[in-house]
């Protein structure tokens, strides 16, 4: 059981194979870029985060409440939004997004399965482990299916079936905190056809799996915010994706989940994106609230608060942020319960309206933080001109608006951090994380219930007299 921060990072020194711009890191906890992920996990063993857990008699995460209705749904949007808004983090959700999914997925199977299943989230629930969900495939050339690429192993799929267990090869991008995880749980990406049998699969190993390799993305946000000032956020933690390689890993029958099942594995993919989608719409709620007090302080530090523009602006910005929240609690409370498993599935057409909402807006609102802010957004002095005593007070000087100079640079470097030294990080975040936009308008369009919209469009031909 991983009770404490300590036992947490000693869980972490396994021998995993992590690279970080080319160089095997040895021990995550003290790299200088993945202890950023690490440190902030600590906030999690507050008491504030655990419960006492029914379902498996003992104090768990709140995460782990499985949702059986809309109350409990609402509650597991709330930590988010909650855990977002004090402590920035976007990820701690994730795990149990792809275990409900799971749980789902495999009560709806049944048998060995479900046993399966069963077994390894009481592993995890009572162990208090950290999980990283690998979903996304590297995909080739997107024009074919997984069984046409011309290279085999664009998607992960199995290579070699064992009285044990599987072989499995592929790899999965952009898996976030796999570095910091004490398992990687793989789902399948996509929907499936006949023919992809080998790929639809799913199933758990630990990063430390012999053939497994976590090549971690550039942390370039905060590499480059050398001064603590002007990257607070970026220095104080951060996210990391790998390219998470399978090459020829062995998975024990134990932890294979869903096997060569086109249908099960299909509607996995589905799942697994709708729990996630929610979470993202209840932390994207928390970061737009940012977006808003960014904005108000910086119109307020300007002068320009009440100009009829910069009110627009800043409209722009509650709108992002209440159509969001609206959109996550819409699809608590209109949610339905999986008869075989009782979980409480998010309602599909508010989880997604939301989620392209959110995706598709975000350059819009950071138009608007922009507008308000000025070009001093940009160009506003170092952290360390302000550190140098003959400099210091030119800048505050200078940097005087409405209000002192010491606070309105202190919001030009936030801004900053936000537009330019984390904006393009976090422009990819909003457009393709937890999904694109295109994977939100394909499902509501799918799934969206037409009849009533038709029938009412029908009646109105119906009373057309010639
Ligand atoms: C910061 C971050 C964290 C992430 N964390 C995780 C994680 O923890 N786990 C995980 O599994 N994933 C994660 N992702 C992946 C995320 O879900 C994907 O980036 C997203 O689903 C888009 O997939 P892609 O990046 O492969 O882009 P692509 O699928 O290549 O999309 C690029 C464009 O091509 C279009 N396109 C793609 N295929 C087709 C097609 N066949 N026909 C027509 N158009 C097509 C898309 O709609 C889009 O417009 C993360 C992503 C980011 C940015």
């Amino acid at each position: 059981m991983i009770k404490n921060f300590n036992a947490f990072k000693k869980s972490l020194q396994d021998g995993r194979e992590v690279y970080y711009r080319g160089k095997l890191v040895k021990d995550v906890t003290k790299h200088p870029i993945t202890k950023l992920e690490v440190a902030p996990v600590e906030a999690l063993f507050d008491e504030q985060y655990w419960f006492n857990n029914p379902d498996y008699g003992c104090r768990t995460s709140r995460f782990w409440n499985i949702p059986r209705n809309s109350a409990d749904l609402l509650e597991r949007s709330k930590i988010t939004y909650e855990i977002t808004k004090e402590l920035e983090m976007l990820w701690p959700h994730i795990g149990s997004d792809c275990m409900l999914a799971l749980r789902v997925s495999t009560n709806t199977l049944g048998g060995v399965f479900k046993e399966r299943y069963d077994a390894f989230a009481k592993h995890v629930i009572t162990n208090n482990l950290w999980l990283a969900c690998a979903q996304i495939d590297s995909k080739g050339d997107r024009r074919f299916r997984p069984a046409e690429q011309p290279d085999p192993d664009q998607y992960v799929h199995v290579v070699q079936e064992k009285k044990d267990g599987i072989v499995v090869r592929g790899a999965k991008l952009h898996t976030s905190m796999t570095a910091i995880a004490n398992e990687i749980v793989v789902c399948p990406g996509r929907a499936f056809k006949e023919g992809d049998e080998d790929y639809a699969i799913a199933f758990a190993v630990p990063p430390n799996t012999k053939g497994l390799k976590l090549i971690m993305r550039p942390g370039i946000a905060s590499e480059g915010a050398k001064h603590q000032a002007e990257g607070p956020r970026a220095n104080w933690k951060r996210m990391g994706e790998s390219m998470t390689v399978f090459d020829n890993v062995f998975v024990p029958w134990e932890r294979v989940f869903v096997y060569k099942d086109l249908k099960a594995a299909s509607g996995l993919a589905l799942l697994f994106a709708l729990f996630h989608r929610l979470s993202a719409v209840s932390y994207r709620t928390a970061l737009a609230e940012h977006f808003i007090g960014m904005g108000k302080l910086i119109a307020e530090a300007n002068g320009v608060d009440r100009a009829p523009h910069i009110a627009r602006d800043i409209t722009d910005l509650i709108v992002y942020t209440e159509i969001q929240r609206a959109c996550s609690r819409m699809a608590c409370y209109e949610c339905h319960i999986d008869k075989r498993s009782g979980v409480a599935i998010p309602n599909n057409i508010y989880t997604n309206a939301g989620k392209l909402y959110s995706n598709s807006n975000y350059m819009k609102v950071m138009n608007s933080l922009i507008d308000i802010a000025g070009g001093v957004a940009c160009t506003a002095p170092s952290g360390e001109d302000y550190a140098n005593k003959d400099l210091r007070p030119l800048v505050k000087k200078y940097m005087t608006g409405a209000v002192s100079g010491e606070e309105r640079f202190k919001l030009m470097l936030l801004i900053r951090e936000q537009i330019a030294l984390l904006g393009g990080e976090e422009a990819v975040i909003y457009i393709h994380a937890e999904g694109s936009q295109e994977a939100s308008i394909v499902e509501l369009y799918r799934s969206y219930n037409y009849t009533e919209t038709k029938e009412g469009i029908k009646k109105m031909l119906d009373r057309m007299v010639f």
